[in-house]
This record gives structure tokens, sequence and C-alpha cells, in this order.
């Protein structure tokens, strides 16, 4: 209970900082012509960088600027690093940033409208290790890049896997694996490479 009192607690100071970017916006717009207007929009988008991370075993939300003005912010990496965390002893690592980053983007380039729903963030080596021993098609790598914090299963509501799956391998930052059975894809900030799919 507690936990979700903070996390409503530190969205309100969240919201209050895009609330604050607005009004800037609004002020400056009203002696701007509509097509300024939009220009001084694109650039309070640009100067930011959101993420939006649904757990669906813990059921926490988290919706944040993470990144601004050129800098990412210690508080929102921290509430990432917290919803992301191994769920089987709460063990917390710090994700790599190229991470968030790439799936920022790639929110954005599917134009996605709800958060990202998480299978699997963070795995500490005792959890990759069960993991393994439960998985007979042998799907857990020994050295899984989630045990580094550069991995994540994830699906996104209203996007297909398969166009998801394609974006992502597009961008080529890393590998993408694809799991339509179980409804996940896999993106990580490894090596760029590809499995359950053609390219
Ligand atoms: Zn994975």
């Amino acid at each position: 209970m507690t936990e979700v009192l903070t996390n409503v607690k530190q969205n309100n100071t969240i919201s209050r900082r895009n609330f604050l970017h607005l009004s800037a916006g609004m002020a400056a717009a009203v002696f701007a012509s509509p097509a300024l207007m939009k220009t001084a929009n694109a650039a309070v988008i640009s100067g930011e960088r959101n993420i939006s991370l649904y757990n669906i075993h813990t059921g926490e939300i988290l919706k944040t600027v993470y990144w601004q003005d050129g800098h990412y912010i210690p508080e929102a990496m921290a509430q990432i690093n917290h919803i992301l965390r191994d769920r089987r002893n709460g063990e917390i690592e710090k994700m790599d940033k190229h991470l968030i980053d790439m799936l920022a983007e790639l929110h954005h380039k599917v134009d996605g409208k709800q958060a990202f729903q998480v299978i699997s963030g963070y795995r500490s080596p005792a959890t990759n290790t069960s993991l393994r021993k439960a998985s007979s098609k042998g799907g857990v790598a020994k050295k899984s890049l989630h045990m580094r914090g550069m991995a994540i299963d994830i699906r996104l509501p209203k996007v297909q896997l398969e166009r998801l799956r394609k974006v992502a391998s597009q961008m080529r930052r890393g590998g993408v694996g694809y799991y339509p059975r179980d409804g996940f894809i896999h993106v990580d900030v490894g090596r760029v490479r590809y499995w359950g799919q053609k390219v």
C-alpha cells in the first residue's frame, strides 16, 4: 500500500513538471500565430523523453518524463529501475539508459497510445538460473542480458506484435526476439541479432 501511495506522489511531481511546461508554452502562445504555437509545442516535446510502463505481474504503472533538456532525471530513472526489478526477489538493478531510450523511441515510432506491458525486466542471476531449469525449450540464455539491465520483454496494447517486432528490428539497436505464442517480444541493447522471426 505504501508503495502505491509513493508512486502516486511521484507521479504528481512529474505531472506538475509537465504542467509548468505547458503553462510556459501557453503564455508564449498568447502573442503567437498558430504556426509559431505549433513550433513552440514541438520544442517542448523534443526537450523531453517519456516512458510509460505497466508491470503485468505487480499491476504497477509508471508514466514519467525521464530525460529533459539533455539530462536523465535521477528520480525518474530510479522509478524505472524499481518497476523493472526482479519480481521474484525484489532485487533492483540499474537499467541501461540506451534500453530506455530505445523503448521511448519505439513507442513513438509505432504511435503507441498505452503503456508498454512488461513481462520481464531485470532478472537476478538466481532467477535466471531457476528460469533456465524450468524452461525445457532452452528459451532462457545462460548469460541473459536481462541480468545486466539491458533487456526487456514487452507487448504494447493496440499494436500488433508483428509490427512491434518489425519496427524494433529496423531500429537495429540490439537483439529482438519474437515470441508470438507467449505474446511478447524481447528487446535488448546488446549485439544486433534476431531470433524467432524472419527480418
Ligand atoms: Zn527477454
